[in-house]
């Protein structure tokens, strides 16, 4: 077996053990070089990928590697420099998911220079294994502000600490350097309104100047500019201009890059040669933790049965952990006395329902459709094409998944019998389980439904 073979055979066992992100950032441009007396040596794209896999990945890969090639002693991490390689200019067509803006309200003491929350900082991120890689590359981008990891990338679901984490970057390093960098922030939203703006009144000019006189450019929510073709062209631009001159780029979305065709077709080369980290559902450890920040900041307390429950109870947004744990203090507040179990169940049960509860089997079917790039009667119709059996199933999937409702109801929705419907439910449940990039089809699914309606 070759350097090369023994490599992709490596790679392919790491990628089963490492979240899609992480596996793209470390190990995508990474090969194997050579060996020498049982020292591998293994070339990376950069310093911050070399010391990650140095501390957390080393053991793991030397286990691999000896389980093909006995003589495997000690790896040894190499940086090779590769420049990005030039942009391609090719015009690809506008295909975005729309997706509901999301309400940003929290509107108190943002400094109007840099339109940053004071709020956010690393210090009170709380770091677990979901978003342990996007708190280091945003720890290590204070270090190298447009240098190394330009641009980073970050992408989640709703409520998952990516809004926290990318104004939190801006702070820090408006803080550490004193004033001398200058970091800007904005939402896709406002730079689609500024964009629209200007060009109404003719202002082009001072709409560039505006976005490139800053050192660090902070853009949350990048896909809600999907399919407004002249903003794209101005983000596009705008990038372009704020990179080649070295100044940091800072995106996030709620989709990987490659999920976001055009921008991703126009700044492949410069992804590459960036840094993307995802942030996943907190583990409980870490929603308690959390919710014990909370309650520190905030001096208050609560039994700790009841954290329990609230960790227990919410598991997939933070925002809305948050959110109900304010409700419980409140309530607590009111009565001036400690809740009990059966009170902070009531309170739980109605804020998830109400969450849940505003999601029709219509929106499910739409929300689909959209995902798929098809029409809802597509997926109700009796054609067998074979494009539509996975929209189907996964629709019958989401139908029990998240409305509980019974299989021969949902039989009766899409004109199937219900033995296909418990058929296909299982067989969703299994491909979720065993298929990550499957999973993350489901996840982006019901994070647009969930958007909608928060
Ligand atoms: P997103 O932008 O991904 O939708 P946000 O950054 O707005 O999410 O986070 C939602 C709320 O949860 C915010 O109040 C944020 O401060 C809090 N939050 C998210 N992640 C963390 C974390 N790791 N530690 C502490 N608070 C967090
Ligand atoms: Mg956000």
């Amino acid at each position: 077996m070759d350097l090369n073979q023994l490599w992709q055979l490596t790679l392919s066992e790491m990628e089963v053990q490492l979240s899609r992100a992480s596996f793209a950032t470390w190990l995508k441009n990474s090969q194997l070089v050579d060996k020498r007396e049982g020292i591998f040596y293994i070339a990376l794209p950069n310093n911050f990928a070399k010391e990650w896999i140095e501390n957390k990945y080393q053991k793991n890969i030397l286990g691999i590697i000896r389980n093909f090639d006995s003589s495997a002693r000690k790896l040894e991490f190499i940086v090779t420099n590769q420049e990005p390689k030039a942009l391609t200019r090719k015009q690809v067509e506008v295909d975005f998911n729309k997706l509901d803006t999301q309400a940003g309200l929290d509107l108190v003491k943002i400094d109007p220079d840099t339109n940053l929350n004071p709020r956010y900082t690393l210090d009170s991120f709380i770091v677990g294994a979901s978003n342990e890689l996007a708190h280091a590359a945003a720890s290590a981008i204070v270090h190298e502000v447009g240098s190394k990891y330009n641009p980073f990338f970050i992408y989640g679901g709703v409520g998952l600490g990516k809004t926290h984490l990318i104004q939190a970057i801006g702070n820090e390093i408006k803080n550490y350097y004193k004033g001398k960098l200058r970091p800007k922030y904005v939402s896709s939203e406002k730079f689609t309104s500024d964009v629209v703006w200007a060009i109404r009144n003719k202002r082009m000019e001072d709409m560039k100047k505006k976005y490139r006189d800053c050192d660090v450019l902070i853009i949350d929510d990048i896909q809600f500019i999907g399919g407004k073709e002249k903003t794209e062209e101005e983000f596009f631009h705008t990038f372009n201009a704020l990179y080649e001159n070295n100044k940091q780029i800072i995106i996030s979305s709620d989709r990987p890059p490659q999920s976001i065709p055009t921008l991703e077709e126009r700044l492949r080369s410069r992804f590459d040669g960036g840094l993307t980290a995802d942030i996943s559902y907190p583990e409980y450890e870490m929603r308690v933790a959390i919710i014990k920040n909370r309650l520190q900041i905030s001096n208050r307390q609560l039994p700790d049965h009841v954290i329990d429950l609230v960790a227990n109870s919410i598991k997939r947004n933070i925002r809305e952990l948050e959110g109900v744990l304010n409700k419980i203090l409140f309530y607590q507040e009111k009565k001036g006395t400690e809740i009990d179990k059966k009170t902070a169940q009531e309170i739980i049960e109605k804020s998830t329902q109400s969450f849940l509860g505003r999601i029709t089997d219509d929106q499910i079917l739409k929300a689909v459709a959209d995902f798929y790039h098809t029409e809802v009667p597509n997926l109700i119709g009796r054609s067998r094409k074979k494009e539509m059996v996975e929209p189907r199933q996964v629709a019958m999937y989401l139908l029990r998944d998240i409305l509980r409702m019974s299989y021969p109801y949902i039989g009766e929705k899409l004109g199937r019998d219900h033995t296909t419907v418990i058929h296909s439910f299982e067989k969703i449940n299994q491909e979720i389980n065993k298929n990550s990039p499957f999973n993350q089809k489901i996840i982006m699914i019901k994070e647009s439904l969930y958007n909608k309606n928060q």
